[in-house]
């Protein structure tokens, strides 16, 4: 099960310098609708082996100096209703500040683990300023530069220790499905549709936080669970901070789902925001299933499912092996088809190949397209297996792992697709030295 780090702090204390250096690159995405250029404010990051989501609250805040208190008060709330840590940054060349006082008041009372991060300590000579950040009764405080990175090892270390213990053990074989998307995609009409009756219900499973919910269903023959769906009970809570909200509750049921259904409203497109929350699940190597929504509004002509299908897929190169399924929420079309889709997508999710067969396919097929010689060495695969992980993984043992390019594993990684159902599935190729 995935975790969630939340960055909170007033604004202009190094919030998002110090997220794009965990994330490790500026990952700005243009928004093809408004053609405006946005900058991800969150990804997935990892430290000693341990993976974890990375969400910048402070991107969600509309202007920057003059921002209000009680906004950064709503960023907070959600950021401890929903990560598992929270690192809590200041400006050391500022000291702390009233703002600084009003969100460490926000945290003493909440019950997550925090960490201070005094920021700009850039070198030795302003270490010492950092003491007084103790009196903001959150304990002891990590000193580090966002912009030269020091310190931050430190600070992660404890960050990696305060997140919740992974739980290998699965309790049972049930798919867990996210409905994740946009505001107003249909995400609640959707989750409404599938389990308005109460009688479908099969057990409320608590999680150890309170949401963390996912709640059983047994619909149209399918049993499933649907994960996180308490949030939605909270939205009025939300309501003047709907994006960001949505990109919480998203990136936190991404997190714990085994396959995510992404809605996205056909009648405005498949923009940069969906595609965000895209890019997340496959990073998460989770399962996807795009649903086009509201497509009664669409007016359709012989080719429009094509056309609709390509513009996606453009988008989403080079994991294009997703399935779309085109419905309406509003009018029931395709419910059971949506749900049925994500289903078989969780059946090939925990597809084992055998080695044998893995090798008698594939091994002919690279006969016919071996990797291309460099500098006059030539790659040998010798045999393949899948790896004994919840995502398919597989490893291709051969004499010269490192001098196999990307573009070959990319064909690897096609052929796979062609023999073995892997639709929606995002899969790892390795090569081993052998
Ligand atoms: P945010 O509003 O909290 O996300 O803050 P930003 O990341 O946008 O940073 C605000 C300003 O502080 C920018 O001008 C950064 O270049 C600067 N800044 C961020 N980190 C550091 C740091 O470690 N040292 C110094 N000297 N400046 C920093
Ligand atoms: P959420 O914010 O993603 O949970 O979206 P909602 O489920 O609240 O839906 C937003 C709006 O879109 C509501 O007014 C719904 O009635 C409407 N809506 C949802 N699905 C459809 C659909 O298939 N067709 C049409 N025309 N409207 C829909």
């Amino acid at each position: 099960m995935g975790s969630i780090v939340a960055i909170v702090g007033r604004p202009n204390v190094g919030k998002s310098t110090f997220f794009n250096r965990l994330i490790q690159r500026r990952e700005a995405i243009v928004d093809s609708v408004s053609g405006v250029t946005r900058d991800r404010h969150y990804g997935k990051t990892d430290w000693n082996g341990r993976e974890f989501s990375v969400i910048d609250t402070g991107g969600y805040v509309i202007g920057s100096d003059d921002v209000f208190e009680k906004d950064i008060d709503k960023q907070v709330e959600l950021a401890i209703d929903e990560a598992d840590v929270i690192i809590f940054v200041v400006d050391v060349t500022s000291g702390i500040t009233p703002a600084d006082e009003d969100v460490a008041k926000l945290l003493r009372k909440a019950n997550k683990p925090t960490l201070i991060a005094v920021n700009k300590v850039d070198s030795n000579k302003n270490m010492l300023d950092a003491t007084e950040f103790y009196s903001l009764g959150l304990g002891d405080y990590f000193t580090i530069s966002a912009i030269n990175g020091s310190g931050s090892g430190e600070l992660l270390d404890a960050v990696v220790e305060a997140l919740p213990e992974v739980t290998d053990e699965e309790e049972e074989e049930l798919p867990k499905f996210a409905v994740v998307g946009r505001p107003n995609a249909g995400k609640s009409s959707f989750i409404n549709a599938l389990i308005g009756e109460e009688r479908y219900i099969v057990t409320d499973i608590a999680g150890t936080t309170r949401d963390s919910i996912d709640t059983r269903y047994n619909r149209f023959g399918f049993d499933f669970k649907l994960v996180d769906t308490a949030g939605i009970r909270k939205k009025s809570k939300v309501k003047e901070n709907l994006e960001f909200y949505s990109v919480m509750r998203s990136v936190r049921a991404i997190e714990h789902a085994d396959v995510c259904i992404l809605i996205f409203d056909a009648s405005r497109g498949f923009d940069g925001q969906v595609e965000n929350i895209f890019w997340l699940a496959e990073r998460n190597r989770k399962g996807i299933v795009i649903l086009a929504n509201k497509w009664d509004k669409v007016d359709k002509e012989t080719n429009t499912i094509k056309e609709y299908e390509n513009a996606i897929i453009e988008r989403i190169r080079p994991f294009v092996d997703v399935p779309i399924v085109f419905v309406s929420v509003l009018n029931k079309q395709r419910i059971f088809k949506a749900i049925e889709t994500a289903v078989q997508v969780y059946k090939n999710k925990s597809t084992r190949i055998k080695t044998k067969v893995l090798n008698e396919v594939l091994l002919p097929e690279i006969l016919k397209n071996p990797p291309p010689a460099i500098k006059g060495k030539y790659v040998k695969i010798k045999y393949i297996t899948q790896l004994p992980t919840p995502q398919p993984q597989f490893a291709f043992f051969c004499n010269l792992p490192q001098y196999v390019k990307d573009s070959y594993k990319r064909f690897l990684e096609n052929k796979l697709r062609e023999h073995f159902d892997l639709n929606g599935v995002p899969v790892s190729i390795y090569m081993r030295k052998k």
